[in-house]
C-alpha cells in the first residue's frame, strides 16, 4: 500500500482529490491519514514537510514510513474521497531555498573543495556546513558571484528517478552511502548533480538571489547561514532600512556608516577619557570641602555626607581617594530620588582600628538594609531612602562615641 507521491511528479501542484485508504490512532489527540496520492512532501533530506488541509481539517505533520505518506491531524475527515491542498507559500520558500542550497553547495566544491557535510533547513535559518575550516569574505563574494551567475542563467532543474546500475553516467557531487533498487537524481545544467528527495524550482531563475549571510567556525568545518528568493528579499529590505535610518542619524552616505562609527567610537572613547579625568578633578573638589567641613576628633578627621542623585560608584571613588590620608573615617549616603533608594558606603584609612563593617551592620536595621564588607570599607543598601537621615546620624554618634574613648 503506497502511495502515489504527486510531488514528485509536478513540484507545482497545490491541491488534489484523493482517497483514503486507512486511518489510525496516531497519539492521545492526533490521527495518521494515509490516502492513495498526496501533494503533501513528508519531511526528510534537510527539507521540512508542507502544511495545509484535507477537507479543511488543518495537517499539522507528514511523515514517510515505507513508502507510505502518514498525514497528521487532530480529527478525521467525514468522506472517504477529501480535497488535499497545500499551504504553498510555505512550500514554494523551501523549493527556493533548498534549490538554492544546491547550487551554493556546488560552489563551494567548484571553487574551494567545500564539501557540504551537513544541512539544515527551517522557517527561520537555513545553513550548510562545509568542511573547510575558514571562509575569507573574497571567497564568500567569489563563491556567491558563481552561485548566482548560475541564478541569472535560469538554467532548468531536472529531477529524474535512475536505475541503480545507471547511476554511474552521472556526475555526482556526493555519493549514495548505500545502494538503492531506484535513485532520484537532481540536475541542473552546468552546475550541480546530485541525489535528491527534496521539492526544487524548475528553473533556476526562481530561486531569485543567493546571499550568505554570516559565517562561522564549527569544530573543524565552516558553517554558512544563507538566504534565497523572498527571504533573501526580506533581509535586503531589513538591512536597507537599517541602513538608511544609520546613514540619516550619522549624515553619511550608507556606503560609509562604517567608517563613520568608528569615527564616533573613537570620539566617544575620548569623550570618555575627559570625563574621567573631570569626575577626578570634581572629587578633588569636593573632598576639599568635606575636609573644610570635617569634624576632628581627637586626632581623627571624620566626614559625613548625604549626597543626593551621586553615583553609589563615584561615591564609593570618592571615599576611597579620601581614606588614602591617614587618620580618616567617611561615613557616606547615597539617595537616589528616582528610585527612592538609599546606600551607605562606610570607609576608614588603614591606620583606623574602628571596624567600619561592625559600624554600618548597627545602622542598617534603621533603614531596614543589608550589606557588609571588611573593616576598612563596608557597603549597603535599602529599598527606600525614609531614615536615612537618622542612620547617618546614629553613625556619627557611635563612631564620635568610639573615637573620643
Ligand atoms: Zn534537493
Amino acid at each position: 500500500m503506497q502511495t502515489e507521491k504527486l510531488y514528485y511528479q509536478d513540484a507545482y501542484l497545490t491541491e488534489c482529490k484523493a482517497k483514503i485508504l486507512k486511518t489510525e490512532q496516531h497519539s492521545n489527540q492526533e490521527w495518521a491519514i494515509i490516502l492513495d496520492r498526496t501533494v503533501f512532501y513528508p519531511e526528510g533530506g534537510g527539507q521540512p514537510c508542507d502544511l495545509g488541509l484535507i477537507d479543511n481539517i488543518p495537517v499539522h505533520k507528514v511523515l514517510e514510513r515505507g513508502g507510505r505518506i502518514i498525514h497528521i491531524t487532530n480529527e478525521l475527515p467525514q468522506q472517504e474521497y477529501v480535497d488535499m491542498k497545500i499551504d504553498w507559500d510555505r512550500r514554494f520558500d523551501y523549493m527556493q531555498q533548498h534549490s538554492g542550497e544546491h547550487i551554493l553547495s556546488w560552489a563551494f566544491v567548484n571553487l574551494m573543495k567545500a564539501n557540504n557535510i551537513g544541512f539544515h533547513l527551517n522557517n527561520n535559518i537555513t545553513y550548510i556546513d562545509v568542511d573547510v575550516e575558514a571562509v575569507s569574505e573574497q571567497q564568500i563574494k567569489e563563491v556567491e558571484a558563481a552561485a548566482n551567475k548560475i541564478v541569472f542563467s535560469n538554467l532548468p532543474v531536472i529531477s529524474r528517478f535512475v536505475e541503480q546500475d545507471q547511476v554511474q553516467n552521472f556526475s555526482l557531487r556526493k555519493q549514495l552511502a548505500k545502494e538503492y533498487e531506484q535513485i532520484r537524481i537532481v540536475e541542473i545544467k552546468h552546475s550541480d548533480c546530485c541525489p535528491c528527495g527534496g521539492t526544487h524550482v524548475n528553473y533556476t531563475g526562481e530561486i531569485g538571489l543567493i546571499k550568505i549571510c554570516s559565517v562561522e567556525r564549527k569544530n573543524k568545518a565552516t558553517r554558512v547561514y544563507f538566504v534565497c528568493g523572498g527571504r533573501a528579499l526580506t533581509d535586503y529590505q531589513h538591512k536597507n532600512t537599517t541602513a538608511n535610518f544609520l546613514s540619516r542619524e550619522l549624515t553619511v552616505p550608507a556606503a560609509d556608516i562604517s567608517a563613520a562609527y568608528c569615527r564616533q567610537t573613537q570620539r566617544w572613547e575620548e569623550m570618555s577619557r575627559q570625563m574621567a579625568e573631570l569626575r577626578k578633578e570634581i572629587h578633588r573638589y569636593i573632598g576639599r570641602e568635606l575636609i573644610a567641613q570635617a569634624e576632628f576628633i581627637k586626632d581623627t578627621c571624620v566626614i559625613s555626607k548625604i549626597f543626593v542623585d551621586m553615583t553609589v560608584k563615584d561615591g564609593a571613588d570618592l571615599a576611597k581617594r579620601l581614606v588614602t590620608e591617614a587618620n580618616t573615617i567617611v561615613m557616606f549616603a547615597f539617595v537616589d530620588t528616582n528610585k527612592n533608594t538609599a546606600n551607605l558606603i562606610f570607609a576608614c584609612s588603614d591606620n583606623i582600628a574602628a571596624d567600619m563593617n561592625a559600624q554600618l551592620r548597627q545602622v542598617l536595621p534603621l533603614i531596614s538594609g543589608k550589606g557588609g564588607g571588611t573593616p576598612h570599607y563596608a557597603q549597603g543598601g535599602a529599598a527606600n531612602s525614609s531614615n536615612i537621615n537618622e542612620a547617618i546620624e546614629q553613625a556619627k554618634i557611635n563612631i564620635k562615641t568610639l573615637v573620643g574613648q
